[in-house]
This record gives structure tokens, sequence and C-alpha cells, in this order.
């Protein structure tokens, strides 16, 4: 017999898009429309509906960017439409292209309850499943005009990211506003086609499965009257009904499908949008739950339940109600789902304790998985803390985004720097924003990798952002794969299901060890410089604070600070949301977080002054209380290079400093004479144990450690050396850096003037509208250089380097992650090691050889590169921080304007010296007055370090302590309490108190602790 396939697709194609759909809605009847500008930040839902609304007519212009314009609706259901299903109609002007990034709505009933949203892929209202006829119409709409900043043609600068900056335009224009008939029998049809048109798109044309679909689609399109089409629907349908029902074969794929958006907390639009992004989104989502017995819905982060509990407590007493009938779902167990490299170990531990504490204070229950698709890379350290905190699986996607090299499972069990495992899946339909297409549905079975032994994999199932979530339609799609000869099968599931049978299904899953790095995303370390500092200073400020409020609350009886510190540690967690603090939101969300990290710096401060205050200590510099909200506070801390004018240090680090032990306050020993001075033309710093020489251009050519007579340098080279590279990588600005960077490269050589000033020797370069002052110095132990800069950028795609040739033959470099460290090769003999070029620290970077190295530690910054090179004969080590960028896009002025950094390089170092001078410059110590005090909390063995003393989250007033072996080696030490204990148990990361430790309490209180290497471990100390 005679058939072309091609003919036969192109048909259903053009019938389903140019008949089918528009049919599912019909006999449209005008509503009168009226519409009321808010002209400014959103009102209150009750202000909205009682506002003066002006008549409006389809075709209006309306919503310049980032204004709220709230529509009325009205009308009555004609008396034809009676016992028919009647929707609302209302297209705003929407791009179904762009959906989640433009225009959206709420809509109200008249009495200020949520109806569902409205988006571009969904711009329906219910009226009535069965209506009378005569009823009145009255719906009202919250609509925002948030711009399309991500446009047709990417990543082009805009001013739009700003409400000052975003212009007078009036950005969409009103289409249509009907009551219409909602034909059910022809949504019907139009699913049925479509599932078998793109499964039969994905067959291979030579199967006898798709020549049935398209002759079975054929015969239905014979059926159907393209002038009467709700009429012959039916009909149609009918032809179709053999195909659809032909079974799955036993070992098709199995994809759970969780109903999901993604709703980034802030991106391309500001904080405060995310906020009504997550009202619309669940409020539609709670009536789709009404509507399907089988679907399931799953929402990620604590902040986004706490903010509609906040802002409309309509939608969220409906979304826990959702919670409590087990189908709406709370995954991930953070606060926000965070970066997951850039932010500090302890930061990390919080987001699950806050995200989980919410999630049982409010719904009665705990994640067992954590969800991250999206965040940019995922630390090594990550499985220890996730296991640790309770935690059975963890899902993203984001490694299917490599620029280079293909991750070699989608279901396997990940290892951490601790050798800690925990089952992990990457979904192989490579998105977090399924639609459940037949292409889709095709790649999850096509791209999975583990089809020998197992046969399920997860689909995070709706349109993220703003778009809406879940849509009905998915929903008819699921319910035709649910088993369907050719195809996967999809079925609805809570996530928890679904990796209990992944992992029975995988008795001897592959093992991953390390950190998943995502070869893509590089930039991030370094963009936005601001939000690096801020968070790197407020969470070395939140270790002192808990620590110094403890000591008072123990020793002196002062309330502990909880709402205070709750506040402040929730700030800080939502400003590491995976957007924020790697830097790449429009301007407005920077220029807020900015000013949110200065006000929780300001009120840290507060805590630490006050809590010392208790004890009998002054701080010698007063703190800070008046800091501008905008203008992030210095960072440059006070004492390191000061500590012979005072006679008594804070310390509240967990290494010594200048004599004082960890976490006390002592008398300073005196610090190593420290000199600066002229020589030739050029300057030399000396101490004791360093010897430090510039030239006349401020470059650093010779950097002897005095213990081992070895020079850092090699000989002829300069360090300190800065380098612009042109920077405009190929896709997100932002976000990206592309290898060839290196390639553009112009070495800064000139200085404006080189000059001692007391014991620095300050440096000025200028270029372009460019400068930068440097102020290099010794530590008051005379064993660091400190490098302060002040940068006056004024670039456009740049990327500013620090350069230190370095006389080390080092195969690997090693970077603290959280509670540890790695290496990472700088050669790249493979594509996964080429795919390295840029990567990130946590405080500090090492590059050694066995007896020798140099260690860069820095205050506020994460990027860095080492690369190997051939000079006079031998192979050195050319080390680089990442200082600064200057991406355009999303924010068009990124980092332009002053920026500060302190760095630090320790000669003669190993990982033990790097991890010492890392706490050094983040958590230096203060000149104080007043009356020393002995550590609360000691521990015996200094490659033991205490990252966290607090009082317990539960309010019982038990201690908290948390250590961590920092060496990766093995380590026992004595944890020494200076305080009366009643009882010592072991605890997970989240404070749940497990199996008392024993403690010996003749004179003071000692706990014996063995730890693995890079072990972290908690304990819960319940006072006499
Ligand atoms: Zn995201």
């Amino acid at each position: 017999m005679h058939n072309n396939q091609d003919l036969s697709l192109a048909r259903a194609n053009r019938v389903l898009t140019e008949r089918l759909r528009p049919a599912i809605h019909s006999h449209p009847q005008p509503l009168a429309l009226a519409a009321h500008r808010v002209g400014g930040e959103p009102i209150p839902v009750a202000d909205g509906l009682a506002a003066e609304y002006v008549p409006a007519q389809v075709g209006d212009p309306w919503g310049r960017a980032w204004d709220t314009t709230w529509f009325r609706v009205t009308g009555t259901v004609p008396a034809a439409f009676a016992g028919r299903r009647v929707e609302v109609l209302l297209d705003l002007g929407f791009d179904t292209n762009m959906t989640g990034f433009q225009a959206e709505g709420l809509v109200y009933r008249a009495d200020g309850s949520p109806v569902r949203s409205l988006h571009p892929r969904a711009q329906w209202i219910p009226v009535a499943k069965e209506a009378a006829g005569g009823e009145p119409i009255e719906f009202y709409v919250e609509a925002a005009s948030n711009p399309v900043l991500l446009d047709y043609v990417p990543f082009l600068p805009t001013e739009k990211g700003e409400w000052e900056t975003a212009g007078e335009e009036l950005l969409y224009r009103v289409r249509r506003a009907d009551a219409v008939i909602f034909e059910t029998e022809v949504f019907e049809l139009v699913h049925d086609v479509e599932v078998l048109l793109q499964l039969a798109e994905q067959l291979d044309a030579g199967s006898a499965r798709r020549a049935k679909i398209l002759f079975a689609l054929d015969r239905a399109l014979d059926a159907v009257d393209l002038q009467d089409v709700a009429g012959t629907a039916a009909a149609g349908r009918a032809q179709l009904a053999e195909v659809l029902a032909a079974p799955a074969a036993p070992s098709s794929h199995l994809i759970t499908a969780v109903g999901h958006a993604h709703i980034d907390s802030a991106w391309l639009w500001p904080l405060r949008e995310t906020v009504r992004k997550v009202a619309r989104t669940t409020s539609s989502m709670v009536t789709l739950l009404e509507e399907h017995d089988d679907f399931v819905y799953a929402m990620s982060s604590a902040q986004q339940y706490a903010w509609i509990k906040q802002h409309r407590p309509e939608v969220y007493a409906r979304v826990k109600q959702a919670v409590a009938d087990g189908r709406f779902v709370p995954v991930g167990g953070m606060w926000v789902e965070a970066d997951a490299v850039l932010p500090g170990g302890e930061a990390m531990i919080r987001q699950f304790l806050y995200g989980q504490r919410f999630f049982r204070d409010e719904f009665g229950i705990e994640c067992r998985g954590a969800w991250l698709p999206d965040s940019f890379g995922y630390s090594a350290a990550l499985p220890q803390l996730l296991v640790g905190a309770g935690f059975e699986w963890f899902l993203t996607q984001k490694i299917s985004w490599n620029e280079r090299n293909v991750f070699p499972h989608s279901s396997f069990e990940w290892e951490g720097i601790d050798g800690s495992r925990i089952f992990t899946h990457f979904p192989p339909m490579d998105t977090y924003n399924s639609q459940l297409s037949g292409a889709e549905v095709a790649l999850a079975d096509r791209n999975f990798k583990e089809k020998s032994v197992g046969s399920s994999s997860l689909a995070p199932t709706g349109w993220g952002d703003g778009g809406g979530g879940t849509t009905r339609e998915m929903i008819a799609r699921a319910k035709r794969l649910a088993d369907l000869e050719g195809s996967a099968k999809v079925v609805w599931e809570h996530p928890d299901v679904f990796f209990a049978r992944a992992r029975a299904e995988l008795p001897e899953p592959a093992v991953w060890k390390g950190e998943l790095y995502l070869e893509r995303h590089r930039a991030t370390y370094t963009t936005q410089h601001k939000m690096k500092q801020g968070n790197r200073r407020n969470e070395q400020l939140l270790f002192e604070a808990e620590l110094w409020a403890s000591v008072a609350a123990v020793r002196a009886g002062r309330a502990y600070p909880y709402e205070l510190l709750d506040g402040t540690w929730q700030e800080v967690l939502l400003l590491q949301f995976h957007d924020i603090l790697p830097g790449t939101s429009i301007a407005w969300v920077h220029r807020e977080a900015a000013a949110r990290h200065a006000r929780v710096t300001e009120i840290l401060q507060g805590v630490i002054a006050d809590s010392l205050a208790a004890l009998g200590v002054e701080l010698v510099e007063p703190v800070e209380t008046t800091a501008p909200l905008v203008e992030p506070a210095e960072t440059t801390a006070p004492g390191l290079d000061k500590l012979d004018q005072r006679d008594l240090l804070v310390n509240a680090a967990p290494i010594a400093q200048s004599g004082v032990g960890a976490g006390s306050v002592g008398v300073a020993t005196a610090g190593s004479p420290i000199s600066a001075t002229a020589s030739g033309d050029g300057f030399v710093l000396a101490s004791d144990s360093l010897r430090v020489e510039l030239d006349a251009a401020g470059h650093l050519v010779s950097a002897v450690d005095l213990a081992s007579g070895r020079d850092a340098i090699p000989a002829g080279e300069r360090g300190n050396l800065l380098q612009l590279h042109q920077d405009f990588p190929n896709l997100w600005d932002a976000w990206d850096v592309d290898n060839s960077y290196r390639k553009m490269r112009r070495d800064l050589d000139a200085a404006d003037e080189v000059r001692l000033d007391g014991d620095a020797i300050v440096v000025r370069r200028s270029f372009g509208a460019s400068s930068i002052e440097q102020r290099l110095s010794l530590s008051a132990d005379g064993r660091a250089l400190l490098i302060d800069n002040t940068v006056d950028w004024q670039e456009t795609e740049k990327f500013l380097k620090l350069a230190f040739p370095i006389d080390v033959f080092a195969d690997t470099a090693v970077a603290e992650t959280q509670f540890g460290f790695q290496t990472r090769t700088t050669h790249d003999n493979t594509s996964w090691e080429n795919a390295r070029f840029e990567t990130h620290a946590q405080r500090w970077f090492l590059v050694r050889e066995p007896g020798f190295g140099v260690a860069f530690a820095n205050d506020s910054s994460y990027g860095f590169d080492v690369v190997r090179s051939r000079r006079g004969g031998a192979v050195v080590s050319d080390v680089r921080f990442s200082m600064l960028r200057a991406p355009r896009f999303p924010d068009p002025r990124a980092d332009l304007g002053v920026q500060r950094m302190r760095f630090a390089l320790a000669f003669g170092a190993d990982e033990a010296r790097a991890t010492e001078l890392g706490w050094a410059i983040n958590t230096p110590a203060r000149p104080a007055v007043g009356a020393a005090l002995a550590p609360l909390v000691r521990s015996s063995d200094p490659r033991v370090l205490i990252s966290a003393v607090k009082l317990a989250d539960d309010r019982s007033g038990d201690l908290i302590v948390r250590l961590y072996e920092s060496s990766g080696g093995r380590a026992t030490t004595q944890l020494l309490l200076d305080l009366d204990v009643a009882a010592v148990r072991a605890a997970d990361l989240l404070e749940r108190p497990g199996e008392p430790v024993e403690y010996a309490a003749d004179g003071a209180v000692s706990v014996e602790l063995a730890l693995r290497p890079f072990q972290v471990r908690t304990l819960r100390i319940t006072p006499a």
C-alpha cells in the first residue's frame, strides 16, 4: 500500500496547530474591562480591589516596566452557555515563547480570595464547570508588567533591570477578554493527537508502530470536520482509541513526573517579585491538585513558603492543606536553593537547619532529599553535610550543562572529601522544566545511563520562574503516556518513592568521587564582588557573634539573642541564592543585596560588642553602629597589623593569633620587628621570617622564606603583576568566562607611584579610566605578606587578575572547600582537566611541593587559576587571584566603582599554614581592653578546628559545638570545656541529639574525640 509518512506528519502538525487547538475554546463573548495603574511598588490586595478603576479596552497598551496594573473583568455568563463548562480567556499581551520572563497576573474574586494565576501558557480563569447561564462574572487581576530581559537576541546589555532606568514605555497590550465555552472533547482530541504525533516523530522511520500511529492519525483527521471540530471531535478520537490503548513494552523506561516550578528567588526580577511569583504559581498548583487525584507537586525553599505565609496568607492556607494531604511536597530541606560552592561549610549546614526547621514547624515533616537542580556546581564537601543533616538522596541536573564532558552516570553514589556517600540522580531529560513532550520523554529513555540494570528516572515537570508551574496540558500528556506502546512510561509520584525504587534497582551503583564541577558559569566565582564580600564578611561575623553570645550566656547569664541571630542567618542564607551570591542578577537585586548585607553586618557587630561588654571586654575600636545601608562597611578589619599598640586581643578564630589562644581574650605577645625600606631602585619588607623585595614598579621580584632560605619567585620573574584580559564570553555574560580570554592579555607594568608609607609600601597604577592602589605590608607576626587592594573599576568586558609566578613544581593546586580542602591538577592532560581552567576556593589555595609551598588567602574572593609554565629550564606555577570582571548582562554596570579586597601570601606554607592564614585574615583578632577570658571550649589538637559554638536551635539552653578535622588525616583531640556539664551527647548537623559521649570531669571537663579525615562532628552539651 502507498503511504507517505512525511505527509501524514505534516498534515497532523498543521491541523493540530491551526484548527484543533484554537477550537478548545468556543463562542467568545466580550467582557467589560477596567484598569487601575498603581504606578509604583505593589500594593496590598485589599487596596487593589478597592482602587479606582477606569474603563479599558482590548487593544489598550498597559504596564511600564516593573509596575503593577489591577484589571477588573466583568460580565454575565450568556444564557446559551447553560450546561457547558465556562471560562474567561484573558490575554494581557503574552508571548508564549517567553513564559516566566514577562507579564504575569494573579486572579482574585471580589472578596479577595485567590483563584489562580495568569500566564502566557495559562490564560484561562475558571467560571463554572457546568454553567447555569446568567450568572455574573467579576474577577480582579493583579498584573505585573515585568520586562523581558533575556530577549530573542539574548544577553544584550539592558537598562530595564532597575525601576529608575527602565523607562516609561508601556510594554504590553491587552489582546483578549472573553467568556468562552471550554470544549472538553476537543481538549481531549488535541492531546490524543499531540501525544501520538510527538511519539511518532521520535520513533524509527521504519518501525511498524510509527506506521500504525500515522495511519490512525490520518483516519482521525479524516473524521474531523474542520468547520465543526467540537461536533466531530469524538469521532476523531474514536479512530485513535486503539493505538492509544496499546501498552508499553515490559522493559520500558519509567519516568517519575514530579510537578514543579523552578522559581529563582531573585534573578531577572527583584526579590519582592518572587514573593508574587510564588503566590501565583502555588495558587494555580493547589487548584490543579484538587482537580487531578494522581498529580503530585513539589516545591523547594523554605524561604518561598515563608514569603507566602507572610504576604499571601490566603494562598498559604491552601498550600498548607495540600501539604497535609501529602500531594504538595516540600523538597530540598534548604532555606533557599543556594549556590553550592561559594557558601562556607557552616552556612551550608544552616541552609539545612533553617530549611528543615521551617518544614518541621509548619508541616510536621522533614525532607529526605536535597534538591538543587540549577546551582552552578557542587562542593566535594556536600555528601558529608547532606548525610550529616539526615538526607538520603540528592538531585540535580545542572551538570548536563557541561560544555565539554558528558557525565557518565544518571544514578550513582556521590562520595565527598571525607568518604561519605549519598545516592544521587541526574534526570536524564536534562531539564528541570519538563513539558513531557515526546522529544523530552524519548531523551530521558535514550540518555539514561544505567539502563543495563535500572529503568527509572525523574522529571521535574512544569514551567518555572513564574511560568505558572505544571499545566493541565502536561497532566493530559502524562495520562496518555502512562502505558503507551513505543514510549517510556510516565507516572506522577512523590520523589521519595522514585528514589527508593531507583536505589533498589542499583545494588552496586557507580561511585563518583569529589566535586561536581560545572563546566560552565566559571565567572560566578568572581562577578559582583560585593556579593562575595558581604557573604564572607557576614559568615565570619556570624561565627564570631554566636561564639561571644554563647560565652556571655554561659558565663554572664546574658540572654542569648536568638531572634537577632535567626534573622541575620536567614538574610545571609537568602543572599546565597544561586543567582544572588554568584552575581548573575539584575542591578536592582545586587543593590538591594549589598544593602541587606550591610544591615546584617551592623547587627552582628552590635551582638559581638554587646556580648563582649557583658564579659568585661571593651573593643578598642568602637564597632560601627551607624553603617550606611547602601555601601557595605569596610572589610579591612582592625588588628592584624596594629597589635603592638594594644593590651588585649579578642581572638574568636579557632587558631592562635599573636600569642592569644583560640576562642579567647588575652594579652598579645610582642610582634615581630618589621621593616619597610627603600633599597636601590626598589623596596624591601622584612621580618624575622620573611624578606620580600619589590622593584621600582611595585612588582614582587623576590620573596624569601628565611627558615628554608628559598625564594618563591623564579629568577627574573615578577609577582604582584596585574593582568587585564578582554572578557566577552559566547553566552551568559555575568556567568561565563571562556577559555579564549587568556589569549588577550595586557600586563599592567607601569606604576604611577610607589612609595613607603610607615611599615607598608603603597603602589598606585592607572589604566584606562580605572585605577588601583595596593598597600603591601607584613602581618604583625611577620609571617605573611598582606596586599590590600582598592580598585576604582571602570572597565567594560574585562577580567582583572593578580599574578604570581611561583618557583614550585606542583602537579596539583590545593583549594579550601567547606570543612577541608581538595586538589585539582595544574595540567590539562584530559578534557576534564582542561575544562577546569578557572576554579574556586573558599578562604585559601596553595601550590606546594614536598617541604615548600606558597599559600594564597583572601577575605572576599573565590576565583583563581593556576597554570604550569616552563621558564628557564624549569616548570613553575603561575598562580593568579581572580579580582574583578565587567560583564554587561544582566547588570550593565556590574562591579563598576570602588572595590576593596585583601589578599595574604604565606611562603614556606603547607595545608596547615594555609588553613591558619585563611582563618587569620577572615577573623582577625580585635584590639580590646578589659578582662582576659579563657576559652569556653578548646580543642587540644590544632588540626581539629572549632567551626561553631552556639546555643541550640531548640532554645533548650544546650551548647552546640561543631568541629572538623582540617588536615585530611586522622586526629584524636581533647575537647576542653570550661563549664559545669550535666551531659554531653553526639548530635547530627541539625543538632538532634544522639548517643551520650563520655567525658572526664576532674577539674576541667574534657571529651576525647577521634575524627576521620575531614570529618565534621557536632556535640550537644547540657550545662549543669
Ligand atoms: Zn535557578
